[in-house]
């Protein structure tokens, strides 16, 4: 493949964009492809390469690059109109309607314009409404880029540090860190600090760590101690949300209902975009009903509003999560037998359209069943021991091997994964069986 127009533009980007980019994910070495547009499940770039796509936007594009004509006639006609006034408008209110109708935990929102002022905005209500500071976050988890999460594990649960220099290493204080999945640690921190315990923020799925299932009971264990103490649940759902668990989001597949809801990603239909969602009780502490300040210039901006509400209304009338799931299981399945044939020292992880291959520790023994994705671990499944239980597996598991090799080794066979070893990538609607045949055919050449 040549990349001659890639490089240009990227040499010039680097003169005004830092490191070339505008968000540091994409700055893939040496160089990243610069793209010009999007086609069905594939992007091109600046010197006329295809590739398929299953970054996805890093997850909102649930239809590709082609969404159905609902949504790309409501965008060009909010657009047209307007684009944004700063004031109330029905569009909002009929997509708050929607999801409120079908996401267990919520009842009323506020829409922002990303995951990460979603999940600001839900630690803050969140200390407000139970007047406590603590939060209890997973080791590996990611919840965007906001001073309270950004923190890396220490000695103990208790003594985290910013993962980042200009954070206040006070702000790391109320950040308390547990692996995923280890119920006893999360139970150790509530028996020792339960009432300073604001809230326990997690992804239902850990999606930025590698794809970590929570093990049976783990969700169930976390709302338990949660009433118990007086804290809030906080399932951060800008990835699972409209992705995992169709309509309901990951919380409606695992059966437990958090208190407060962050959301982002899909619920724009490929516009900037984030929520928090909850019982009225707790979201009206925002201003003006409450005290809890809250607000953005561009929130609910209404071309969003619309392509976000169409996405999910198209997805209601239509097959969309049986296909995309099925599309999943098949990619899931396929790369799995091509492990165990080749490369046994690999395990795909993932459920419903998600999917991420990653280095397990040490080759498995045996496979003789197929993970299916969303088994959640169960003992009895022939690979308990190898898959990956919590983040840390997941990232002894990964190596940097991920992105100097594989992943460069698919792209120069047309198939773009996420670079990053530990971020999810992405089946949409639009994807065929053929592409699934072409993206099997190259993972056996590059694994
Ligand atoms: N929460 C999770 C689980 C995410 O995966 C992300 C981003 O990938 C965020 C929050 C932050 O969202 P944004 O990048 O829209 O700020």
């Amino acid at each position: 493949m040549n990349h001659d127009r890639s490089r240009e533009l990227y040499d010039r980007a680097l003169s005004v964009l830092a490191g070339g980019v505008n968000s540091s994910v994409r700055a893939t070495r040496p160089y990243p492809f610069v793209i010009e547009r999007g086609d069905g499940a594939h992007v091109i770039d600046a010197d006329g390469n295809r590739y398929l796509d299953y970054v996805m936007g890093y997850g909102p594009l649930l239809y590709g690059h082609d969404a159905p004509d609902q949504v790309q006639s409501a965008i060009q006609r909010h657009a047209s109109q307007g684009p944004m006034y700063g004031g109330p408008t029905e569009i909002e209110v009929d997509h708050a309607e929607f999801v409120a109708r079908h996401v267990p935990s919520v009842e009323m929102l506020r829409f922002v314009n990303s995951g990460t002022e979603a999940t600001v905005s839900a630690v803050r209500l969140a200390r407000a409404y139970t007047g406590r500071d603590k939060i209890v976050i997973m080791q590996g988890g990611y919840h965007g880029a906001q001073e309270s999460t950004l923190v890396e594990a220490g000695d103990d649960p208790y003594h985290t540090h910013p993962s980042s220099p200009g954070i206040p290493e006070e702000f790391a204080e109320h950040t308390i860190a547990v692996p995923f999945n280890d119920e006893a640690a999360i139970r150790e921190v509530f028996e020792e600090r339960g009432d300073e315990i604001a809230a326990v923020l997690t992804e239902p799925i850990l999606a930025n760590y590698g794809i970590v299932m929570p093990v049976d009971g783990y969700h169930e264990a976390l709302r338990d101690l949660c009433d118990d103490h007086g804290s809030l649940l906080i399932f951060d759902e800008v990835i699972t949300g409209f992705r995992v668990g169709g309509l309901q989001c990951a919380q409606g597949k695992f059966g437990v209902t958090p208190d407060l809801t962050t959301f982002g990603k899909i619920i724009g239909g490929g516009f900037p975009v984030g929520a928090i969602g909850g019982p009225a009780e707790i979201i009206e502490h925002f201003t003006p009903s409450g005290e809890v300040f809250q607000s953005g210039t561009f929130s609910g901006h209404p071309v969003t509003m619309a392509a976000g509400h169409e996405y999910l209304r198209y997805a209601a009338e239509h097959d969309v999560y049986d296909h995309v799931n099925a599309l999943g299981d098949r990619l899931r399945s396929g790369i799995q037998d091509i492990c165990e044939d080749q490369a046994p020292e690999y395990t795909v992880v993932g459920t419903d359209s998600m999917f991420k291959t990653v280095f397990t520790r040490e080759a498995p023994e045996t496979f003789e069943g197929h993970c299916e994705g969303g088994c959640r671990q169960r003992e009895s499944c022939p690979r308990y021991e190898t898959c990956p239980k919590t983040g840390a597996d997941t990232a002894a598991a990964a190596t940097e091997r991920w992105e100097r090799v594989f992943w460069q080794e698919m792209k120069e066979r047309g198939i773009w994964l996420t670079a990053n070893q530990f971020e999810s990538q992405f089946v949409s609607y639009v994807h065929t069986d053929a592409d699934i045949e072409e993206t099997l055919e190259a993972y056996k050449e590059a694994l």
